[in-house]
């Protein structure tokens, strides 16, 4: 279980594997033969919160000698992948139990999702019924997942319980204090047209960008203006050779 800062909004890492983190099903590799055997060696999908445990003021009180009034910690998470339950317990410090239930977690203010690879949005079916069960939770993502989340059917139970909140490339939604986050197209392999999106999160005092997959650096032009416009920057790994894929196909591949 991590422990945070205090009145402070902090970026935490808690997964940096491709979708099906570490070890990677039917792979027999040294490192995934090890990470079987070894359940330290295991290694999440990559995901993202943004936790806010700062204290607020009313809007009245701001200034000098206002007493500061401590409500609960702001948990968001930035993708859904198929490690969520065990990414959520990381974060059980913070996220606190459910008041009438004191041997539950509290469900995250919201999810972000930045696209629909399995790594990304392979976690929700844990948050329906026979898992977390949450309520109204808050889903960020571009409008056509958004609808293409609601339009399948093996999910409706889910979308039931799901507040959508659709938003497009270059949409921001201000999570208050100074915290923003806005969506970035980039280009990554797009099976069903509904896009994909990296998030720049701007804090009270630094900005960080979240992108975990993007296809070719050269086919987006706003690249550099981008990263060069962040304190930090975290992005999809690159294979240093071709030699280290093991034989499967180039990713990306073109459709
Ligand atoms: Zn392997
Ligand atoms: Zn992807």
């Amino acid at each position: 279980m991590l422990t945070f800062r205090d009145d402070a909004v902090t970026a935490v890492i808690l997964g940096i594997m491709q979708d099906a983190g570490l070890p990677h099903i039917g792979c027999t590799c040294a490192r995934c033969t090890a990470a079987f055997d070894d359940p330290a060696r295991v290694a999440y999908a990559a995901c993202l919160a943004i936790v806010d445990t700062r204290k607020k003021r009313n809007a009245e009180e701001r200034g000098e000698g206002a007493e500061l009034r401590r409500e609960t910690a702001k948990v968001y998470l930035v993708d859904a992948t198929p490690d969520i339950k065990f990414q959520l317990n990381l974060l059980a410090g913070v996220l606190g139990t459910k008041p009438q239930q004191p041997t539950r977690l509290r469900q995250p203010d919201a999810v972000f999702l930045t696209h629909a690879h399995m790594g990304h949005i392979g976690g929700l079916p844990q948050l329906s019924k026979e898992a977390m069960f949450v309520h109204d939770l808050p889903l960020y993502a571009t409008p056509p997942l958004c609808e293409l989340i609601q339009q399948t059917r093996l999910w409706s139970p889910l979308v039931a319980e799901l507040d959508f909140r659709p938003m497009s490339g270059g949409e921001s939604v201000d999570l208050g204090d100074g915290l923003v986050i806005t969506a970035v197209p980039v280009p990554h392999r797009d099976e069903w047209g509904v896009g994909t999106v990296a998030y720049r999160i701007q804090g009270p005092n630094q900005s960080l960008l979240y992108l975990p997959d993007i296809d070719s650096w050269d086919e987006w032009p706003e690249a550099e203006a981008t990263l060069s416009s962040v304190d930090v920057a975290l992005v999809d790994a690159s294979f240093y050779s071709r030699d280290e894929l093991g034989g499967r196909a180039r990713w990306p591949i073109r459709w």
